[in-house]
């Protein structure tokens, strides 16, 4: 069997031209969507994704902000920062790239952002309400997940999900989207005893471990569907993700690429929260 991909750039092409009418007609009414991110010190990884956002703001005709300071910005400052870009009614959506350096409290950063403003959906409240099934920002990443198992009309009620990876911005979150969803969920991590075991009984696969070859052919039970979130590099030092794509597209029914699957979508999702904060202003 070869696995049908679920083209995460067509998709994402798709969802961003509908992103970019929602914001023509909300131009007409007064309001420009705006994105605050603000880029903490030199990873050179933060500064390309950072650059990809504002390029995607701009490619939808929402207005963003660029703020670059230097690593030895105190937590002080960037929470005065972050205070600001709350009050500042142009600004509907405020991001803090992630990772910040060790000597900012990042979680303490996160939760000074208005949760009215939470585009990224990693505040507290957004977390509750996502947990609670009340209505909030969903992170970007396992909601561009939920979007690609959509287009493909796949129906979760009633099939066993199982999650890799249980960070607080991609695995938890996935777990719960597809709960909410009525999948039957399994979360598994670095002690889970027996990770094939669980996989085999999954109609669904999501891996968001980031590691290589996480999830091999063997583990994938004929016809699942396997959503690939993890970013590593190959040998050759080429993007991959946490699934063995060669064996795994012969074995199951579905499969995302890397690149070119999950990842796109995470920055569409962040459009789509962007503009629905300023849909609610
Ligand atoms: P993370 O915080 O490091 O979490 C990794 C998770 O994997 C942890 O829960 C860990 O378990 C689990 N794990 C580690 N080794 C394992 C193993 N051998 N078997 C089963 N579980 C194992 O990473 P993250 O932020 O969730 O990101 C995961 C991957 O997704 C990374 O490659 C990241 O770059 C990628 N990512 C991609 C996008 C995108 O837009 N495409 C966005 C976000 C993240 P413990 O909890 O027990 O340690």
């Amino acid at each position: 069997m070869t696995a049908q991909l679920i083209d995460g750039n067509a998709l994402s092409r798709q969802l961003r031209a509908n992103v970019a009418a929602r914001v023509t007609a909300l131009k007409a009414k007064g309001i420009t969507p705006g994105l605050a991110v603000i880029l903490v010190g030199d990873n050179p990884a933060s500064h390309v994704y950072v650059r990809n956002k504002v390029k995607a703001c701009e490619d939808t005709g929402m207005h963003s902000v660029l703020e670059s300071w230097p690593a030895s910005m105190t937590e002080a400052e960037l929470l005065g920062r972050v205070n600001t870009l709350n009050q500042d009614a142009s600004i509907h959506g405020v991001l803090v790239q992630l990772p910040l350096p060790a000597h900012i409290d990042a979680q303490k950063v996160i939760e000074a952002i208005d949760p009215a403003k939470d585009v990224d959906g990693f505040h507290i409240a957004s977390a509750g309400a996502l947990m609670t099934g009340l209505p909030g920002f969903w992170p970007c990443t396992p909601y561009g997940c939920m979007k690609m198992l959509e287009s493909i009309g796949y129906d979760l009620k009633g099939k066993h999900a199982v999650v890799i990876g249980r960070s607080n911005i991609v695995g938890k979150p996935m777990a719960l989207m597809l709960l909410q969803n009525n999948a039957t969920v399994t979360i598994c991590h670095s002690g889970t005893k027996d990770l094939k075991a669980m996989t085999l009984q999954a109609d669904l696969v999501v891996a968001a471990v980031g590691k290589r070859n996480v999830l091999t052919a063997d583990m994938v039970k004929p016809g699942a569907v396997v959503i690939d979130v993890g970013m590593n590099r190959n040998d050759e030092g080429k993007l991959c993700g946490d699934v063995d794509f060669a064996g795994v597209k012969e074995v199951a029914g579905y499969i995302t690429p890397v690149p070119g699957g999950v990842g796109p979508m995470t920055i569409t999702m962040l459009m789509v929260n962007t503009l629905e904060s300023a849909e609610k202003t």
